[in-house]
């Protein structure tokens, strides 16, 4: 996150396990993008190309296809420039030129209301099932967004927070992407449960405080035992559990620490299947296992694919750490899942694509992702929460700002509704105009066809830009005719 955000920085990364890639191109692809976003900044006030820049090094840190991360550098022009899809196609090709169309189909994350989101939604799984390439740059765009959360109001941070949590997030996990998926919750995390967040992260570095050279001495010792028994050792690496997963863990658990067994893990990388049983007996034979622990996710992979050996052991002063056993495919797959393909590994190279397995889960994640959402909507934590569903007699949903008053509802039914509306009913009963509206409330607007309009006071209470639209315009027409004739040319001289 410290590194420097240049063109150069990216070139070097890229370069370092992609050197043959086409290094013209990307830094053409920078230029290109500095030149259309000049002039605009971000909410921080930065130039806007530090952006996507910072998109494109997050992929490159990732060791990403580079051509996945050329196009990441274009990902906002089209949208937010007046330079269009065709000019990229021109100068760029079609595979780029096709990628920055997918994540602009996307759109930009603006709420309005649970119908057009779960159409955005809609939108996402079908560019997802086009090409499964355009979530990684969506992924890195959330990702940078997150991480510059802090210059936007705290609605949005929430909001914004809330939606990679729980909508993004799991997303990344279904399509195996682990590496996402932590990076996603760990930045949300501090924005959605602030409280939470800080005793996560107290209890976890008090439980690590000074481990580190404990974790080597095992890894060294581990390390020395397989090579003795002839296991070639690809990459022995020790790693704390992510921040967001200890504290889900933490729930799950009763709040008791003591029972979180993988607080800190061992990855073990061997060459073949074979090698990850044998060297599963080795530490075994070394060390005492914990009943229960030992878990062959090998001959039985997870539901979103995932394989390893995982066993917890008590060392030689009685402490329990997790050990995970796999082969270098196992990893990519465990690390970018779907994307494993377009991921370059130590050595440069790179899974053979395999079959398009993700088209067949979209819908099953899809259903995952409505559920989610009307689940949401009951516990009212949720995105939803600046916003209100209320009915109509009839029982159509109509979706209204928090506080809003019969008469938002009343103009968002019809204007002449709103213009003529005397009353209102809600759930049966009579109430005045200026009554907020609650969550699943019947409301009825009771019309005078003789009223002549609005009148100027709901000014003070309505929520909706419609409503105040509609009621500001009545009163130009009911002012004297001299005063909109001068209103009028003021306008045309503007
Ligand atoms: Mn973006």
């Amino acid at each position: 996150m410290t590194a420097p955000k240049t063109i150069e920085h990216l070139i070097k990364t890229v370069t370092l396990y992609a050197p043959h890639a086409d290094l013209d191109m990307l830094k053409l692809a920078y230029d290109f993008a500095a030149n259309a976003h000049r002039g605009q900044t971000r909410k921080s006030g930065e130039p806007y190309i530090i952006h996507p820049l910072a998109a494109a090094q997050i992929l490159a840190d990732m060791r990403i296809d580079p051509t996945i991360v050329t196009a990441t550098l274009l990902h906002d022009v089209p949208e937010d420039t007046l330079v269009t899809i065709d000019d990229i196609e021109k100068n760029f090709g079609s595979e780029i030129a096709n990628l920055v169309r997918g994540i602009t189909k996307l759109g930009k994350l603006k709420y309005r209301g649970v119908e057009r989101y779960i159409e955005n939604l809609r939108k996402m799984f079908v560019a997802m099932a086009e090409d499964v390439r355009v979530m990684l740059i969506k992924f890195a765009d959330r990702i940078h967004n997150l991480q510059t959360l802090h210059s936007l109001p705290p609605q949005k941070q929430y909001r914004i927070a809330l939606e990679s949590l729980e909508i993004y997030a799991p997303i990344a996990g279904r399509l195996g992407m682990a590496e996402m998926k932590g990076q996603l919750e760990d930045l949300a995390f501090q924005y959605v449960y602030p409280k939470e967040y800080q005793r996560a992260k107290k209890i976890m570095e008090e439980k690590l405080f000074g481990k580190e050279p404990y974790l080597r001495h095992m890894e060294r010792g581990a390390e020395r035992e397989l090579l003795a028994s002839g296991i070639s050792v690809i990459s022995i690496l020790g790693r704390n559990k992510r921040l967001y997963s200890f504290f889900q863990k933490l729930i799950r658990k009763d709040n008791d620490v003591a029972k979180i067994y993988d607080l800190f893990a061992i990855r073990i990388l061997v060459p073949t299947i074979a090698d990850c049983y044998a060297s599963l007996g080795i530490l075994h034979k070394l060390w005492k296992p914990m009943r229960g622990r030992i878990k062959d996710y090998i001959s039985q992979p997870k539901p979103n694919h995932y394989q390893s050996l995982h066993t917890t052991i008590f060392d030689d002063q009685g402490e329990v750490i997790e050990f995970q056993i796999r082969t270098p495919e196992m990893h990519e797959e465990a690390e970018y899942g779907v994307a494993a393909h377009w991921h370059y590994d130590e050595r440069g190279s790179r899974l053979p694509m395999r079959e398009v397995r993700w088209v067949k889960e979209l819908a099953e994640i899809q259903k995952e992702m409505l559920t989610k959402l009307s689940d949401l909507e009951e516990l009212k934590v949720d995105f939803l929460q600046t916003r209100i569903f209320v009915f109509t007699p009839k029982g159509d949903v109509i979706d209204l700002p928090e506080d809003a008053t019969p008469v938002d509802f009343a103009y968002h039914i019809h204007s002449d509704i709103g213009d003529k509306c005397t009353g209102a009913r809600v759930n049966d009963k009579l109430v005045s105009l200026e009554t907020p509206l609650k969550n699943g409330d019947i409301v009825e607007i009771i019309v005078d066809k003789n009223r002549k309009g609005p009148n100027e006071d709901w000014l003070n209470f309505v929520k909706t830009q419609t409503a105040k639209y509609h009621i500001r315009s009545s009163q130009k027409s009911n002012l004297p005719r001299w005063i909109q004739s001068v209103l009028h040319r003021k306008k045309e001289a503007k």
